[in-house]
């Protein structure tokens, strides 16, 4: 019996690395070991930290020090994950995908990631293949999500459609007549900067003022905790251990669904600031879907809360109104396993795969 190839996703975020095995009709397959590491010196990457410019690429093969600790520990977890999966899919695994937060260039070189201090001018396409000893494809993480979520999940059948995780920023993807659009230089669907406040707050881009500073899962519980600090709300200080640095964004959707006055308010203003891309983007490109996902999307019944908000403050703002055919906005449906699972596809579906 031939054996059928397997294809192994990774997604490289700020704080962890998880994995996916996908055969090669691009059904996930269910492992007994659960394919999460944590990445080392988490704790001590500087979320937000701004770029320190984009440095010209490194040679092939060649780790620029003192950072290529990282990268090499991020490799070393790559090729331990994918020995993990067992000597029997191990074997049968033809190519490797990885999404990787951060800007990636076309030719799979990270130019920088904002939570991975490390990961600057790196040639990780490459290195990967050579200790690996297999085809890898390399992308963005929001573009390997949104490669799954078009194939398998909330926008599964439609040729237009914007992504959107709301998360630590915002990772976006756009896809128009069924492609996954790129850009020039494999830098499209930055969305999460796009200027929402002209000199606002400082972003990890280095710019001022961008959407994610307003709309991101971050953003909602800084203006909770900002809410909080100026006094009273002991509803919201109570969720957060009565202290105010406890309080994240999703105590917010808990509160405004139990009627919590306060909570409803500061959720429809942030549904207005989400709605405020959103409606740029709908302008821009026309999609028959917006697809929301991030952890304030993740479970059903608060993520469908925050969704209805979303919905009517988009119909309160968006261009034409009526007049133009209703944009659907779904949440997310692979949930966390997106990322690895487009970053497989990605690499079963690479140019010269088998
Ligand atoms: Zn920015």
């Amino acid at each position: 019996m031939v054996e059928t190839p397997h294809f192994i996703g990774f997604d490289i975020g700020g704080s962890n690395i998880r994995a996916e095995v996908l055969d090669s009709h691009g059904c996930p397959l269910q492992l007994r070991t659960s394919l999460r590491r944590a990445l080392p010196g988490a704790s001590e990457t500087a979320q937000g930290q701004a770029f320190e410019g984009i440095p010209e690429a490194g040679g092939p093969h060649r780790l620029p020090p003192p950072e290529g600790r990282l990268p090499e520990a991020v490799m070393g977890i790559v090729e331990e994950m994918t020995a993990s999966a067992g000597e029997e899919i191990s074997s049968r695994i033809a190519a490797v995908g990885v999404g990787c937060a951060g800007l990636i260039g076309r030719d799979g070189v990270v130019l920088a990631s904002p939570n991975i201090p490390g990961f600057k001018g790196v040639p990780l396409r490459a290195l990967l293949a050579e200790r690996l000893g297999r085809r890898v494809a390399l992308d963005n993480d929001a573009t390997a999500a949104a490669v799954a979520e078009a194939s398998l999940g909330a926008a599964a059948g439609a040729s237009d459609a914007v992504f959107l995780t709301l998360g630590t920023g915002i990772g976006a993807a756009v896809m128009t007549d069924g492609a996954i659009r790129r850009g020039s230089h494999n830098l499209a669907g930055e969305a999460g900067h796009m200027i929402f406040e002209r000199g606002g707050r400082p972003c990890g881009c280095g710019g001022r003022g961008c959407w994610e500073q307003s709309a991101s899962g971050t953003a909602l519980g800084r203006l909770a905790r900002g809410r909080a600090e100026a006094g009273g709300w002991e509803s919201l200080r109570a969720l957060g251990g009565g202290q105010t640095k406890g309080i994240r964004a999703e105590h917010v959707t808990m509160l405004a669904r139990s009627g919590d006055r306060v909570a409803c308010d500061l959720l429809g203003e942030f549904a207005e600031n989400v709605a405020v891309g959103v409606n740029n983007l709908v302008a821009m490109l026309d999609p028959e879907v917006v697809v929301m996902g991030g952890g304030l999307f993740a479970e059903a019944e608060a993520g469908g809360f925050l969704l209805s908000r979303l919905k009517v403050a988009l119909e309160g703002m968006l261009s034409y109104g009526r007049r133009r055919p209703a944009v659907a906005l779904r949440r997310a449906e692979l949930g966390d396993r997106a990322g690895a699972i487009g970053a497989a596809l990605l690499a079963r579906d690479q140019p010269g795969a088998d």
